[in-house]
């Protein structure tokens, strides 16, 4: 659980069409907590959560019924819902703008060292190399609502998309609720539209990043003004293990079949939608190289904040994009 993006609120009345106190509900889901602030006369958590088991229903490769799961299994049988096909459909086309960087079917390397649906931590060399042959996003495509796969041993990890994805799920929800303000927070990653309480735009922190997984730091690296966007923040410095003194981090580089290791400690991305922002900080942690994570961000039109671990200190990296959100 990470708790990288910190919402900064304060409560008083709001003003949309009408007046509309705010709410908090929140919850837990996908292995994290859930947070939505929003303005409305009508308590919408039931809304809420059902909007959240529809992303679990089809995405989660912890719930063994998913969509996601029977796709795993080879069930041929299976076709899949919009969400599915948005998140897949989205994955590819980062995956492709990343050369490979970002990659959901990097499963079967995710769980050999020891973090996905299936953990084992057993491992060789030529373990590694017979798995990278399961992996690579060329590998699957979707048709007519079926995933199809090269080779049977391909399997998907929509873990590093699907938090972002709940974001704007919750968004649309509220917004088909006629809400125009609100916050919606899955473990980190942020949907924000409206203003908050005060009539500001929505404040939110970037946690300051600490070596110690157990150290919870709540140190504020940066503080942002957001409104009609999606924010999210990767990390390498809360999910790791360390091995014969080496690092392990949740982080694959899909290429080489090997947990990332380089300095950068964190990426946040703004982009349109929190499922945009959700998987380029991943793509990004992955890349590591702060010229090629620049050139994408301008490619692609994304904010981006890298902090890198330097010496005694932590040095960061932002584009202008990014900046002009900063308060
Ligand atoms: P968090 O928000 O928990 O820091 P991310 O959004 O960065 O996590 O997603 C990390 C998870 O994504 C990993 O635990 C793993 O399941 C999966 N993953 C790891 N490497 C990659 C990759 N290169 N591409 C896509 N997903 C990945
Ligand atoms: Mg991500």
């Amino acid at each position: 659980m990470k708790h990288i993006l910190l919402v900064i609120t304060t409560f008083l009345l709001a003003s949309c069409t009408q007046q509309a106190a705010y709410r908090t509900d929140s919850g837990v889901v996908f292995g994290t907590y859930y947070k939505v602030i929003y303005a409305s006369s009508e308590n919408l958590h039931e809304g809420i959560k059902g909007a959240l088991r529809s992303v679990n229903s089809s995405l989660s490769t912890f719930d063994s019924t998913s969509i996601i799961s029977r796709i795993n299994r080879n069930d041929t049988t299976v076709v899949v819902d919009s969400l599915f096909a948005l998140v897949f459909t989205t994955a590819q086309q980062v995956s492709a703008q990343t050369n490979g960087a970002f990659d959901i079917t990097v499963a079967p390397l995710v769980n050999a060292w020891g973090f996905g649906f299936d953990p084992t931590r057993k491992r060789t060399q030529s373990i590694i190399d017979s798995l990278k042959r399961c992996v690579g996003y060329q590998k699957v495509s979707l048709k007519a609502n079926k995933v199809n796969k090269a080779i049977p041993c391909v399997q998907l990890d929509a873990s590093a998309i699907a938090k972002g994805l709940g974001c704007d799920v919750v968004a649309q929800f509220l917004e088909s609720k006629g809400v125009c303000h609100y916050l919606v927070d899955i473990g980190g990653e942020m949907r924000l539209k409206g203003a908050n309480a005060q009539g500001n735009r929505w404040r939110v922190g970037v946690q300051q990043p600490t070596e110690d997984s157990l150290l919870v730091s709540n140190q504020v690296a940066s503080i942002l003004s957001v409104t009609d966007v999606g924010v999210a923040t990767s990390g390498n410095y809360r999910q790791f293990y360390y091995q014969e003194g080496k690092k392990i981090s949740h982080t694959i580089d899909p290429r080489l079949g090997t947990p990332c290791h380089h300095s950068l400690l964190s990426a946040t991305v703004i982009a349109p939608t929190a499922m945009l922002a959700d998987a380029y900080a991943t793509a990004f942690m992955v890349i590591g190289n702060k010229d090629s994570i620049c050139t994408i961000a301008q490619e692609q039109q994304l904010g981006v904040y890298l902090l890198y671990a330097s010496q005694d200190s932590i040095e960061s990296v932002c584009n202008p994009l990014f900046e002009s959100y900063v308060n």
